[in-house]
C-alpha cells in the first residue's frame, strides 16, 4: 500500500502572471513529487468539486453565491487579495474537494496528503489572505455531518494565525484549533483559537521544533481525536518573503516526521494540506512544499499503513 495523494488538474487556474501568488506551484509539486519518485501515479486520486450546498455548511449562502457567479464587490475581492476568474471560483472549490478526500482516505488508511489546501484565513462571510473557502473547516464538518467522524484537532503549523477557522469553531467543542504563528504577522488583528501559540520574530529549527513537541503529545492524549487535521504552511522558512521565521528545509523536514510520527504512533489518522508559502524562487517553494510528502511516504512506510 502506498500514501495517498490528492491532486487535480485543476489545482492549476490561469492567473495574471503580474501577480504575486503562484499558483503554478500546485502543478510543479505534482511533478517534483513524481520526478524524484516520491510518488508513483497511481498514488494520486483525483477530488471532485464539492457541491455549494457542502460549502454552504461553513459559509453563508450568500457570499458562496456571490463568490461563486463573480458578484463579489471590490472591497471584498481586494480583501482577498486575488482577481476573479471562473477558472480560479473551480480550482478554489476543487481544492476543498482535495481536502474532504484527503481526510476521508485518511480515516480509511491512516494518512493522506492534499497537494493543496489549507485556506484558513477564510471567514464564514467573507475571504481574507489569498483565502476564499476554508478547506479545513469544510472537511470537518462535512466528516462531522456524515457520522463518520465526532471530534477533530486541526494543528496549524502556517506561519499565519489560522483566524478564520479559529472563528469559525469557537465555542464548539468538537473541533479544537491549535496555532502556532508569527506573534506579529498577519492577520493584524488575532482571533482566539483553543490553544494560541505565538512565536517571537527569529525563531530557528530547535526552539521552534521544541516548543512544537512540549504541546502537541499532551493535545494528542487530551483530545483524543478521531482525526487529525494538519496545516504544513511553509511560510516559517527562512527563506520566505513573509514568513518572519528561519525553519531551514531541514527544520522543515523534521516538523513534519515530528507531527506525522506523534499522530501515527498514537493511532490517530491524519490529513494533510499544504498551507502557505511565498517565494520567487519558485523551485526551492516546491522544494519546501514536498518536504511534507516526503516525510509523509517514510512515515507511512515506517508505521506499515
Ligand atoms: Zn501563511
Amino acid at each position: 500500500m502506498d500514501l495517498p495523494i490528492i491532486y487535480h488538474p485543476n489545482y492549476v487556474a490561469p492567473i495574471p502572471t503580474n501577480h504575486r501568488f503562484p499558483m503554478a506551484k500546485f502543478q510543479q509539486l505534482y511533478e517534483l513529487l513524481l520526478a524524484d519518485g516520491v510518488a508513483e501515479t497511481e498514488q494520486f486520486y483525483t477530488p471532485e468539486r464539492p457541491s455549494e450546498k457542502l460549502i454552504e455548511l461553513i459559509h453563508t449562502p450568500e457570499y458562496v453565491q456571490a463568490y461563486c457567479q463573480g458578484n463579489l464587490e471590490n472591497k471584498e475581492q481586494r480583501r482577498i487579495g486575488l482577481p476573479w476568474s471562473l477558472a480560479l471560483a473551480n480550482r478554489t472549490c476543487v481544492a476543498v474537494g482535495g481536502t474532504i478526500l484527503a481526510a476521508e482516505l485518511a480515516l480509511q488508511k491512516g494518512m493522506a496528503c492534499n497537494t493543496a489546501g489549507g485556506t484558513h484565513h477564510a471567514f464564514p462571510s467573507y475571504g481574507s489572505g489569498f483565502c476564499i473557502f476554508n478547506d479545513l473547516a469544510i472537511a470537518s464538518r462535512v466528516l462531522q455531518t456524515q457520522g463518520i467522524v465526532e471530534t477533530i484537532l486541526i494543528v496549524d503549523l502556517d506561519v499565519h494565525q489560522g483566524d478564520g477557522t479559529a472563528f469559525i469553531f469557537q465555542g464548539d467543542d468538537s473541533v479544537f484549533t491549535f496555532s502556532m504563528h508569527c506573534e506579529v504577522n498577519f492577520p493584524r488583528t488575532k482571533q482566539q483559537s483553543d490553544i494560541d501559540v505565538p512565536l517571537s520574530v527569529g525563531m530557528e529549527d530547535d526552539e521552534y521544533l521544541q516548543t512544537l513537541a512540549s504541546y502537541l503529545p499532551d493535545l494528542l492524549s487530551q483530545i483524543k481525536p478521531d482525526l487529525v487535521l494538519y496545516d504544513a504552511g511553509v511560510d516559517p522558512h527562512i527563506g520566505d518573503k513573509l514568513g518572519k521565521l528561519a525553519l531551514t528545509d531541514t527544520g522543515i523536514y523534521r516538523r513534519e516526521m515530528q507531527v506525522l510520527s506523534t499522530c501515527v504512533a498514537g493511532g490517530y489518522p491524519i490529513a494533510c494540506v499544504i498551507g502557505g508559502g511565498y517565494t520567487d524562487d519558485m523551485k526551492s517553494l516546491v522544494y519546501r512544499h514536498s518536504l511534507l510528502h516526503r516525510a509523509a511516504n517514510q512515515v507511512y512506510q515506517q508505521y506499515r499503513l
